[in-house]
């Protein structure tokens, strides 16, 4: 099952930001626009069978579609050992059906769509349900305090740094994640992803000179070099100049090589909080311990 929601989320990944349908028309190769038979659209084992290339014009094929797969079956299978067969796991399934993608396309296009984030915020309230009023009642409450923290500092960095720190998606992705955590755990979520966000931030700056991916490369003509601000500053040891203009239109912002997309690592640190939390607050000392007192 995991397979076969992850070749779907591929199809997700590759059209939503593009505004386009996700039911139809069928997956085709994106150059020669070869249509798939059902036995080149296999999870996985097409992609190896056809050697990573289309059939019809020899176009290799990302290997991000096996891994995506790949990637969603071994979380599928995460959520049924932690979880059982219950509606907790109904809940979860969905919660990775919502992230992996999110992830991937922020990844890329350094956006979280909407089309993905609001109806999940209602899919997190309303798979509560079964699991009681109280538990209802915690998903709208994380819901608000996830849209609301971020929000703050938003706010925050514009009054104070004068800038934009936080994506605009962002507060509907920490939303989401609180409709479907409760706002319990959302403490941990929040420190998680911004260590591991910064470290390996940190880490991918000084080996590449970039923390997060390299900017879409399609609007900009003539790419000029991007100035090195954005969200999630990281610590450069002041090599960097800094931009000149502070004035950035909200359209023509451009990744700089301190930026990284919040996404990934907010959806990382849920998982992690989701699948490992018991795990998590045995492990870590007392104080560390007392963050993760919200998962269950
Ligand atoms: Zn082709």
């Amino acid at each position: 099952m995991g397979l076969l929601f992850g070749s779907f989320l591929n199809v997700v990944i590759a059209r939503v930001p593009a505004g386009e349908s996700i039911v139809h028309p069928r997956s085709r190769c994106p150059r020669c626009g070869h249509q798939l038979a059902w036995y080149e659209n296999i999870p996985v084992l097409s992609w190896l069978a056809l050697r990573a290339r289309c059939s019809s014009c020899g176009l290799p094929i990302s290997w991000r579609y096996p891994l995506i797969e790949l990637l969603t079956a071994l979380l599928f299978l995460a959520c049924q050992r932690r979880f059982g067969w219950t509606p907790e796991l109904v809940a979860a399934l969905v919660l990775v059906l919502l992230l992996v993608p999110l992830s991937f396309i922020d990844l890329e296009h350094w956006i979280l769509p909407h089309e993905l984030t609001w109806p999940g915020i209602a899919a997190g309230v309303v798979l509560s349900w079964p699991m009681g009023w109280g538990r209802v009642q915690d998903a709208i409450i994380g819901a608000v305090v996830g849209f609301l923290v971020f929000w703050g500092m938003e706010w925050l960095g514009e009054k104070i740094f004068k800038k934009e720190a936080l994506g605009a998606g962002d507060k509907d992705l920490l939303a989401l994640i609180g409709a479907f955590l409760t706002w319990k755990p959302l403490l941990a979520v929040i420190f998680l992803s911004s260590l591991q966000g910064a470290v390996v931030g940190s880490l991918l700056l000084l080996v590449r000179g970039r923390a997060g991916p390299a900017p879409d490369p399609e609007p900009g003509p003539e790419s000029t070099p991007a100035p090195p601000v954005g969200p999630e500053p990281v610590d450069t040891g002041g090599e960097e100049k800094k931009a000149e203009d502070e004035e950035e239109e909200e359209d023509d912002w451009e990744p700089g090589p301190t930026s990284i997309p919040f996404g990934p690592w907010l959806s990382l640190a849920a998982l992690e909080v989701m699948l490992l939390g018991p795990l998590l607050r045995e492990v870590l000392p007392v104080p560390l311990d007392m963050l993760f007192a919200g998962a269950r």
